[in-house]
């Protein structure tokens, strides 16, 4: 595969994108058959779902988040800041941003600022 293309970063953010819309609007369609086929549950499967639907919540939190990084990746690369550090300014690696399109940080800045949280 080549990476000559300086439109690819876009590209890659677009496909993301289209992926998590497409993939938040399945979800919500399975959310709301759930709901209408509720009823014939035994106790027993009522705590898994629990855990489902809270795997599930945490899921699309964090597809929201990523779609709201992939936002300010295009920002970015209309700014020209795209691949920068937003930490420390050193330039992501391509191969971190290929497979993270929306990578705000270096590696070890993120690894910092996960240990923050
Ligand atoms: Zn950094």
């Amino acid at each position: 595969m080549e990476t000559h293309d300086n439109d690819a970063p876009l590209e890659r953010i677009a496909r993301l994108e289209a992926e998590i819309t497409s993939a938040l609007a399945d979800r919500d369609l399975a959310a709301d058959a759930d709901e209408r086929s509720d009823g014939h549950h035994h106790p027993a499967e009522a705590a898994t779902d629990a855990e489902l639907r809270e795997r599930q919540l945490q899921d699309t939190l964090r597809m929201r988040q990523q779609l709201e990084r992939l936002t300010r990746a295009r920002a970015a690369i209309a700014a020209g800041t795209y691949g920068i550090c937003v930490d420390c300014g050193t330039p992501i690696p391509d191969g971190r941003l290929i497979a993270i399109p929306d990578a705000e940080r270096c590696v070890s800045c993120q690894s910092i600022a996960m240990r923050r949280r």
